[in-house]
């Protein structure tokens, strides 16, 4: 059997945040039972392909998978559960908000064999929480942090956001640290970017940002690079690795799941909007799959390994393509060596911490 990942898409949340642009809206109880009938209807029809594949991550992303009843988050795992093989020891993820978790929804993920939680703080700072447009704040956070660790959770990632409008480097420094001292396995630590259609892309994306409106300036681009260096910084104090760009984790708590995004490992994905990869095929729910070229393939072996502090594994890309990296990719990589930009550890080819900096421009050198 190969191992595949399941992702779950569960759009619905309180309300929109003011820089978000995932697909997720607020939304009736009676459109999300409808929902969640459908999702498992969906997943139940997968029966027959099911049986070459054993389950190896689940991931209930969103929106704000915490905002179902626990009976409905029973039902999508139970058409889990009755449609695949889920391994024993498999990564089982869902993402929360603070203030939308009680002690019997929790009580609910353990029996559904959730082993693992994603909550999103992004700031430890009510002011900024506030300026995201945030439904919570910090002491809310707490309050579900120690309720989740209080029933035995024993695997929790933190989600956080660095460059948020009016933070300063001290700012987030003290978020980084309220979180580290917390000791979540997991931290996540994104850079805010301004994406189209959402409120901030209107204040900050749009035309030049007017001083006195209702909300501050965006930290510059040095505050902001300052911020990525002090959370590697800071982290590191308090014993997490950086394992991937904008992911850290105690040591052996690395997302599995993540990583085989990564590692171009097959994933199906179910529910609005979800993405899927398998048969070298992508798509997205509702679409005609892409069959991808032996080309695409290759780029994204790169690409996507390169997000990896360990880098990409020269045998292995030769294993699966059958012509050595050096090869196809001769002259990309002697010009980011060069460069310092790409360096070489025993079999693997990773990024420098320079090369880290640029990471997008180094990426896009290896599109064929
Ligand atoms: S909670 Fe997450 S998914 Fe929902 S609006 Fe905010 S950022 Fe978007």
């Amino acid at each position: 059997m190969k191992p595949l990942e399941i992702y779950v898409h569960i759009p619905f949340c309180v309300k929109k945040c003011n820089y978000c642009d995932f697909l997720s809206a607020p939304a009736s109880k009676e459109e999300r039972q409808e929902y969640v009938k459908s999702l498992c209807k969906q997943i139940r029809s997968c029966g027959e392909a099911a049986r070459a594949y054993r389950i190896v991550s689940i991931f209930i992303g969103g929106g704000t998978p915490s905002l179902l009843e626990g009976e409905q988050m029973t039902e999508i795992f139970r058409a889990i559960r009755d449609t695949f093989f889920v391994e024993e020891h498999a990564e089982i993820t869902v993402e929360m908000n603070p203030g939308t978790v009680s002690e019997e929804k929790l009580k609910v993920y353990q029996t559904a064999g959730i082993n693992r939680l994603s909550i999103g703080l992004q700031s430890a700072d009510n002011g900024e929480l506030q300026v995201l447009g945030r439904i919570h704040t910090f002491e809310d956070f707490l309050e579900t942090y120690w309720m989740a660790r209080g029933m035995g959770f024993g695997n929790i990632n933190v989600d956080l956001i660095s460059a948020v409008p009016g933070q300063s480097q001290e700012s987030f420094a003290k978020t980084l640290r309220k979180t580290a001292e917390l000791s979540p396995e997991h931290i996540s630590a994104y850079s805010l970017i301004i994406e189209e259609g959402t409120p901030f892309y209107k204040i900050y994306g749009e035309r030049p940002y007017v001083p006195d409106c209702e909300y501050p300036p965006l930290p510059d681009e040095d505050c902001e690079r300052q911020m990525y260096y002090d959370t590697k910084r800071i982290l590191t104090e308090y014993g997490y690795r950086r394992y991937e760009i904008s992911n850290y984790a105690k040591p052996g708590y690395e997302c599995r799941h993540n990583l085989g995004y990564w590692n171009r490992t097959e994933y199906l994905g179910f529910g609005d909007g979800a993405a899927s990869f398998m048969d070298h095929k992508r798509w997205v729910a509702g679409e005609t799959p892409n069959l991808l070229t032996i080309e695409d393939e290759m780029e994204e072996y790169m690409f996507l390994g390169l997000r990896k502090t360990e880098g990409v594994s020269i045998p292995g890309f030769e294993k699966q393509f059958g012509k050595a990296m050096e090869t196809v990719y001769k002259k990309v990589l002697a010009d980011m060596e060069s460069k310092q930009l790409l360096e070489r550890q025993e079999d693997f080819i990773r990024l420098t911490e320079r090369g880290i900096d640029v990471s997008n421009y180094v990426m896009s050198e290896f599109l064929l």
